[in-house]
């Protein structure tokens, strides 16, 4: 399973921050210690993301997001250090993929998947994909105070093949009206009542805060004064890491970090 890292804090290059620390993500490509439910290495591509202010002014919300992305394992990527090591940003969301079976190794299916001032990763699996997240967009339809996807065509905006793309299609639908925060639990909670079995590790970055859910897969969160990290696994050995329970909800800044359950799991199922 993939592994994915979140971060808002001081500038620090984007390069750096894939290679930091002993268990770094890079290190995290070959030699991950929490993988669960399939795989072992991440060698299916990588990706990450970060933002510029447009004005340092205190009213700038709205940063702009830039990634880059490489179907190729990361580890043959000169481009980690000779290109990320120059970029400097104040936030990232980066990934290590291992492409669940049947999904196409391709750059389009490697997170972040972005749009506007987002950015997206999925740690995880929805069994029955193609069935279920139409399924899931018609679900959150009925149940949201006006529909937001109309039809399941909405699916084939999917940027890859991949159930975590067809997942960002709904996110980013959900966003155009919910917070981060109701927007990840409404999707969690609607997929995992059509697939109960789903592994829904998701991240969210702004450029200013960072989302995320645990359902299967490790997190775990390291918040200091000034900074804020999420990690599928700790890169180091600082001891202000917090491992996240399983069904949680997450936001972070630097200086706070916010943990919560999500909602129980409806025992119905349509
Ligand atoms: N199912 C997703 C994919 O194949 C994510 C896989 C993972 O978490 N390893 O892209």
């Amino acid at each position: 399973m993939c592994r994915h890292l979140g971060y808002v804090g001081p500038p620090v290059t984007v390069g750096e921050l894939l290679v930091r620390g002993p268990h770094s993500l890079f290190v995290q490509s070959w030699a991950p210690r929490r993988m669960r439910g399939g795989g072992t290495v991440n060698a299916d591509g990588f990706g990450a993301a970060w933002w510029r202010r447009a004005n340092a002014g205190i009213d700038d919300v709205r940063h702009t997001v830039s990634r880059y992305r490489n179907s190729a394992p990361i580890w043959t990527d000169p481009a980690v250090e000779e290109v990320l090591g120059q970029l400097e940003s104040h936030a990232v969301v980066a990934a290590v993929r291992s492409a669940t079976v049947g999904m196409p190794i391709e750059r389009g299916a490697c997170a972040p998947f972005t749009d506007e001032h987002w950015a997206f990763s999925h740690n995880g699996l929805v069994p029955a994909w193609r069935a279920v997240l139409p399924a899931v967009a018609a679900y959150l339809d009925a149940t949201l105070d006006a529909p937001v996807f109309r039809s399941p065509a909405i699916l084939l905006e999917a940027e890859s093949l991949t159930d975590s793309a067809a997942l960002w299609v709904l996110l980013r639908g959900l966003l155009e009206t919910l917070d981060p925060a109701e927007a990840l639990t409404r999707l969690t909670g609607a997929v995992l009542r059509h697939a109960p079995e789903a592994r829904l590790n998701l991240l969210l970055g702004n450029g200013i805060e960072l989302w995320a859910t645990t359902v299967y897969h490790s997190l775990s969160a390291l918040a200091t004064d000034d900074a804020a990290v999420l990690s599928s696994e700790p890169y180091d050995d600082d001891p202000r890491w917090q491992t996240v329970p399983d069904r949680s909800l997450v936001t972070a800044v630097p200086g706070r970090l916010t943990v919560t359950d999500l909602p129980a799991l409806e025992r119905s199922r349509t």
